[in-house]
Formats: C-alpha cells, sequence, structure tokens
C-alpha cells in the first residue's frame, strides 16, 4: 500500500482519493486511522494507521 503527499493532504496513490481520517478506540486509547472506500479501487476499503504514515513519512526527509 502506497500513497502520496499532495499538496499539504495525503492521499492514496491507487486510485489517488484524499484520504479521510476515522477515529478508532482499542484498550491503549483512541487513534486516527486513515481510510477510503472507492468503486473500483482494487484496494478496496483500505485502513492506514496515522502512525504508520508518520514513520513513513519521517523515513523520507
Ligand atoms: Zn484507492
Amino acid at each position: 500500500m502506497r500513497w502520496l503527499l499532495l499538496c499539504g493532504v495525503v492521499a492514496f496513490a491507487c486510485c489517488g482519493q484524499i484520504m479521510t481520517a476515522e477515529w478508532s478506540k482499542d484498550r491503549n486509547g483512541s487513534y486516527p486511522d486513515y481510510s477510503h472506500q472507492t468503486k473500483g479501487c482494487e484496494q478496496g476499503r483500505a485502513l492506514i494507521r496515522k502512525t504508520v504514515i508518520e514513520g513513513e513519512f519521517e523515513a523520507l526527509l
């Protein structure tokens, strides 16, 4: 799963749709997940943890 940083927002590389954040909860607290639902997208409903994205971006800097 790849994604793109476009004009200050994060978009999915698979179809270019802007990511939307959803708040999820577990026993450790709440945290945002980025997800999308694009009809016909090969990735289907993808979920990416914000921490995963931030880790990737740090690696790119
Ligand atoms: Zn997609």
